[in-house]
């Protein structure tokens, strides 16, 4: 297939192109940069498979030549105020490449007869009051709090896969991402395992916001990009959980990487959540993920934390 990845410059974006092209398909990278680097593509310079485009999604589309598969992931995704690259600081940037992005998107996919994939989050289900999280489940959202920027930017995103799916009779699947981690999360993103693993190899303390006790499920990379892959290759439409189930509570989390970076300084608690609705719990059930696609994750969190720290502290060095 040749492949239209949107947000191709950063985390996700840039491990699935590889993923793709490793697979033999043809990639088409999509990205602005807004929190993505070119340094997350410097690997596939000179690719003969590979061509990136500089554009803003939320802006009309054109890719020269046939694309058979549209992958959107073009969004911001941290929700940390204190980061430039925080959701919360790029406010009407997010809704609009939730929104105007998904139509554009959606808009090749129908104009090239392509099948689509939306990359969604688990932020659709909010601040859940349902343990674990089903796809049935439809969310405790705030339609006005400082994460509703991204939340309802990615609802709409849905709603509007589903109606191009519905009216229009296009191919298309959603993912809903569970926390991810891993090589080229930006340093200064200001999610949770940057924070972490940059605090731990200065020596410094890991800053836990809140008491701690609430949760996360954390997936390793190459298992995320495994699951998205096989979501492409499906012929599912109803939205699928992607993500570990594995879940800890984010001090139990702080002490394992202060742990496995040798870091004595422990942990300094910070004022409960930065931007309020901090989810309580969060953890996939994927029981459709592994009947529908076979898929599971593979990698623990200890080998999967240990990888990303290798590439947090050559990062580091080399600053
Ligand atoms: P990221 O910030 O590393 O990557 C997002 C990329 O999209 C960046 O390269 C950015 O420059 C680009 N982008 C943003 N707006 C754009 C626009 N208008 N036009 C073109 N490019 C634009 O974040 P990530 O963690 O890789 O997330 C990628 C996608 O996956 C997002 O849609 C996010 O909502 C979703 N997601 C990620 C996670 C996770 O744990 N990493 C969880 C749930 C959902
Ligand atoms: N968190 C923390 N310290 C940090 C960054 C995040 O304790 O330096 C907490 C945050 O309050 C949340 C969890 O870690 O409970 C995961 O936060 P992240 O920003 O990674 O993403 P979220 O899962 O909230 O979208």
């Amino acid at each position: 297939m040749r492949i239209l990845i949107t947000g191709a410059a950063g985390f996700l974006g840039s491990h699935l192109c590889t993923k793709l092209l490793d697979e033999g398909h043809e990639v088409v990278g999509m990205d602005n940069f807004v929190t993505g680097s070119p340094a997350n593509l410097a690997h596939l310079a000179g690719h003969e498979r590979f061509l990136f485009i500089r554009h803003d999604v939320s802006d009309f589309i054109f890719v020269p030549g046939k694309i058979d598969a549209v992958l959107h992931f073009a969004s911001p995704a941290s929700p940390n105020p204190l980061s430039p690259y925080g959701y919360v600081n790029l406010p009407i940037q997010t809704m609009k490449a939730g929104a105007l992005g998904t139509h554009n998107t959606l808009g090749v996919a129908r104009a090239q007869k392509a099948r689509f994939l939306l990359a969604s989050t688990s932020e659709i289900y909010g601040d859940p009051l349902e343990h674990p999280q089903t796809e049935s489940y439809w969310g405790h959202v705030d339609p006005i709090g400082a994460r509703s920027v991204y939340d309802e930017a990615k609802r709409f995103a849905e709603a509007l896969t589903m109606a191009y799916h519905r009216y229009h009779s296009i191919d298309t699947r959603i993912i809903r991402i569970f926390n991810t981690y891993g090589p080229r999360m930006h340093i200064d993103d200001g999610r949770v395992v940057p924070n972490f693993m940059q605090q731990a190899l200065r020596g410094e303390p890991l800053t836990v916001y809140g008491d701690g006790l609430q949760t996360r499920s954390f997936c390793y990379v190459d298992d995320l990009v495994d699951g998205i892959a096989a979501l492409l290759y499906s012929d599912e439409h109803d939205p699928v959980n992607v993500g570990n189930p594995v879940e800890t509570t984010i001090l139990e989390f702080a002490h394992t990487i202060n742990r496995l970076t040798n870091n004595p300084a422990g942990v300094i608690f910070k004022p409960e959540s930065r931007i309020g609705n901090d989810p309580q719990r969060r953890r996939p059930d994927i029981t459709r993920a592994r009947a529908i696609l076979h898929w599971e994750p593979k990698i623990a969190l200890e080998e999967g934390l240990q990888r990303t720290i290798a590439y947090f502290r050559q990062k580091m060095e080399a600053e």
